[in-house]
């Protein structure tokens, strides 16, 4: 079986291609691993961005429908010291230009958004290889797809980039603690005050709480921490209780209305190391072949990876849409602006984590958003 754009990974990076794609009349196939649209939970807030998420929106013919999906308020940022003192506070006037949204509706929006049957839910991709005249891709359960254009949307773990690169991702010292607290303005008002309307950095040096307010009252944090992997590897996550323990322990200092995001959580913690690409990945052009979001530039969380996901899937559409005879052209001029846009925002994003995690938290950030950097 051959098509024309067979596209490994149906996040928001590979899902916006294959949108943009259709708009310009060109059939895509998207092959996921994931047996549903709704086998897993998406994750909380995305502030989508007016300089990179938007654009890829807006290529993708979706801006109304984006727009009944934002969460109004929720672009107030405020940064707290561990004793919960506010020390800057950013309030949502309505002019911010990064509207937050729920990742779940805005995936769902662009999978209503294709013509039914363009992804392929189940498919766990085993391994890729070149065959004559292209890619043989193997899925998990011993089926084949061969095709001529292969575009790698999978994510940190992707099997598509060893085509490409030898680069694997690595662990870059920090990771969150994924809590949830339900019904927060009634049940922990000092919590939902210090959170306040949208979105909440807590930072010592080695610590970091975010967390964002999402619809009724939800609470949705996580938890980082600089440590080694073998320090996280010595807590036994199954055991709630003593994952809760060890972690809160670490924020003995704190303020009660910042630990109850830990201590009171609703839901069982759960573990997110922070991995991410040698800042500056790229490859040299193989024909038929590329790569889209993290498994091309991996960065630990900074608030722009599934913006850049979505804007990379934008541009590739646009690129072989505009060069419907050459397709290497249209890969090549996707990936020249690609390398140095995901260079940059790695290289910020790892300035990001020394403001939040380093000695000078939260005094560095805080300088930085005075400054508004
Ligand atoms: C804790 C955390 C918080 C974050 N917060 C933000 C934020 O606030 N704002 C922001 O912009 N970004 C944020 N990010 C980053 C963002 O989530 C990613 O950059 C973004 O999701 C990348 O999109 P993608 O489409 O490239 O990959 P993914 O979203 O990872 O999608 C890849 C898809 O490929 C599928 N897949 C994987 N392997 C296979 C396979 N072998 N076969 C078939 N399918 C496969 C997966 O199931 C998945 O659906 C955060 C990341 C983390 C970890």
């Amino acid at each position: 079986m051959t098509t024309h754009v067979t596209i490994v990974g149906g996040g928001l990076g590979g899902l916006t291609l294959a949108r943009v794609l259709h708009v310009h009349g060109i059939p895509a196939a998207v092959y996921e691993a994931e047996p549903s649209p709704t086998s897993r939970a998406q994750g909380g807030l995305l502030d989508i961005h007016d300089y990179n998420g938007q654009l890829a929106v807006e290529a993708a013919g979706l801006t109304d429908e984006f727009r009944s999906l934002i969460l109004e308020g929720r672009q107030e940022i405020r940064l707290l010291s561990r004793d919960g003192t506010v020390l800057f506070k950013q309030p949502d006037d309505g002019t911010g230009g990064r509207p937050e949204v729920h990742r779940g509706e805005l995936r769902q929006l662009l999978i209503d958004s294709l013509p039914e049957g363009t992804v392929h839910w189940g498919h766990k991709v085993a391994g890729v290889r070149a065959v004559a005249g292209g890619y043989e891709v193997a899925f998990a359960d011993g089926s084949t797809v061969t095709t001529d254009l292969l575009v790698g949307a999978d994510g940190a773990w992707s099997k598509v980039r060893p085509l490409l690169s030898e680069a694997t991702p690595e662990y870059r010292g920090t990771a969150s603690v994924e809590t949830f607290l339900y019904d927060s303005d009634r049940r922990f008002p000092a919590t939902a005050e210090a959170v306040g309307g949208g979105m909440l950095l807590a930072l010592a040096p080695g610590h970091g709480i975010t967390a964002h307010r999402e619809r009724d009252g939800i609470l949705h944090a996580y938890v980082g921490l600089a440590r080694p992997l073998e320090w996280f590897d010595s807590i036994d996550f199954a055991d709630t209780t003593a994952t809760t323990a060890r972690i809160a322990a670490e924020f003995e200092d704190w303020s009660t209305a910042l630990t109850a995001l830990i201590t009171e959580s609703d839901t069982a913690p759960a573990f997110r190391p922070h991995y991410g690409l040698p800042i500056g990945h790229r490859w040299e052009r193989v024909p038929g072949v590329t790569l889209i979001g993290d498994a091309a530039h991996l960065s630990p969380p900074n608030g722009e990876g599934a913006n850049l996901a979505m804007l990379d899937g934008a541009e590739l559409g646009i690129a072989l849409a505009a060069h419907p005879d050459d397709t290497e052209a249209a890969l090549a001029e996707y990936e020249q602006a690609m390398f140095p846009r995901g260079a940059e925002t790695a290289a910020d994003g790892a300035h990001m984590q020394q403001q939040m995690f380093g000695p000078d938290a939260p005094h560095g950030l805080l300088a930085d958003f005075v400054a508004g950097t």
